[in-house]
């Protein structure tokens, strides 16, 4: 009963993960996609519904998983974490609630305190496991609003915000626009936060913070960042604890959804010193830990402010704080932990250290291929993962176009300092040297 569509998955998965290495990583689609009929009014075989699609779907699949994609911040899984993703579908768990999977839950609190360990968070920290850090943001800071205005004896799951005592937003001029987006979604407003600018590297300024604060009464809730999503460079999160740890109310944020990975390797954990003096953080799965998607991880370091926001009760409902799903928003769930746990145990602490590693040395490399044409402008430093550059002729957005054209890799965009740059990000296991010396030299060719 289930060979046949396994088998069908099986095929369309080893085709697709052997095309990576070599088929065109992104190239525009030509017309439209064989996916737009109508609703069938009989059925098909389940054999031929997957084999359909697989045909159907390969014209505008992207090789995101590949290593010669660079665009936004990707990762590609990890084997250990696509044969452990098979696993959750296939066991069909649902982590809300412990009764309904003690392995899940078991694998949920296991694998929460090795990330927290491995970060070097505060032990005793909580970990909810989320769709991405979108989610993880929006959890973190709704910990923040709960924490922040129950000291002001306002229940805010009950009351609401209208009449709050609202504590004072402040995030980095280069804060990612899900840290607004989690404002929005939380009633706080993304236009009420005072924005801090940053420097040259996109880095908050802890003097101006220093300032800003002085001249604000009542509770703050202060967003940094570990990894600016061109850069890789992140806040002096050290600097930043420090002003913020003068006030009496107050919650630091670090969205750290790639950079925090910093603080797993040795030779980078600088980067993000001072992290763990901060009171929440966001950590992605499936960007540099290389899980598949959806995976992302709120972690706050008192678990009472995040089950005070999170948690669910009904009659019918056995939960209990230590349930899975009183650490997040949702109710019914897949055990997404468990490709965290399996690319933990597979890769151990050095293997982490080691991937992180190996993607800032392909960064630098690739920073120093294409720094030394004379067409090609570095514009960051190269501290992490992210290379941020533009030509010295031309338009930066014509090149990205061409060299997805090209087919050799795939490269994004952004606006830096007022004017269109290309990004590139090395984040994916598979990536080798070669890669990136075949990459810059496409990029190089089409200036
Ligand atoms: C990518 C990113 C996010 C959003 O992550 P998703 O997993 O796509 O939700 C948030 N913050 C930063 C700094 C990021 O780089």
């Amino acid at each position: 009963m289930w060979e046949e569509a396994l088998d069908r998955a099986r095929r369309f998965a080893g085709d697709w993960l052997a095309s990576l290495p070599e088929r065109p990583v992104g190239r525009p689609v030509d017309g439209a996609l064989a996916l737009d009929g109508q609703l069938p009014e009989r059925g098909t075989p389940a054999p031929q519904v997957l084999d359909d699609l697989a045909a159907a779907l390969d014209p505008g699949l992207v090789a995101t998983p590949g290593p010669r994609y660079f665009g936004f911040v990707t990762g590609g899984s990890l084997p250990v974490a696509l044969g452990a993703d098979w696993m959750v579908s296939a066991a069909d768990q649902n982590v809300a609630a412990r009764v309904m999977s003690p392995a899940m839950a078991a694998v949920e609190e296991v694998t929460g305190r090795w990330v927290v360990d491995l970060l070097g968070l505060p032990a005793g920290s909580a970990l909810g496991f989320v769709t991405g850090a979108q989610m993880a943001n929006v959890v973190c800071l709704a910990a923040a609003r709960h924490a922040l205005l129950a000291a002001a004896d306002w229940d805010v799951g009950t009351d609401g915000l209208a009449g709050a005592p609202v504590p004072t937003v402040v995030v980095g001029e280069q804060a990612h626009s899900t840290i607004l987006q989690a404002l929005r979604l939380l009633g706080f407003g993304s236009g009420r936060a005072v924005r801090v600018p940053a420097d040259e590297q996109g880095r908050m300024r802890p003097d101006v913070l220093a300032d800003l604060l002085a001249s604000i009464d009542g509770p703050v809730l202060v967003c940094a960042q570990a990894g600016q999503v061109d850069t890789g460079a992140s806040d002096p999160l050290d600097a930043i604890a420090e002003v913020v740890a003068a006030r009496d109310q107050r919650w630091l944020h670090v969205d750290g959804a790639f950079g925090l990975w910093a603080a797993a390797a040795p030779q980078r954990r600088h980067l993000v010193a001072g992290a763990e003096r901060a009171d929440s953080w966001t950590v992605d799965g499936h960007k540099w830990l290389n899980v598949p998607y959806d995976c992302g991880m709120a972690i706050v370091r008192d678990p009472a402010a995040l089950t005070a926001a999170m948690s669910l009760s009904a009659a019918y409902l056995p939960m209990e704080v230590a349930d899975p799903s009183s650490r997040v928003p949702e109710s019914s769930r897949r055990a997404r932990a468990l490709p965290v746990h399996a690319a933990l145990r597979h890769l151990g602490r050095d293997g982490v250290a080691d991937l992180v590693e190996r993607c800032c040395t392909l960064a630098r490399q690739a920073a120093d291929d294409l720094g030394t044409h004379p067409g090609i402008e570095i514009l960051n430093d190269v501290v992490l993962n992210q290379v941020l550059f533009r030509p010295r002729d031309g338009d930066a957005r014509e090149l990205a176009a061409a060299v997805a054209r090209d087919g050799t890799c795939w490269v994004g965009t952004t606006v830096w300092q007022g004017r269109p740059a290309v990004r590139l990000s090395v984040s994916n296991w598979s990536t080798t040297p070669d890669d990136i010396r075949r990459s810059t030299a496409a990029i190089t060719r089409l200036l």
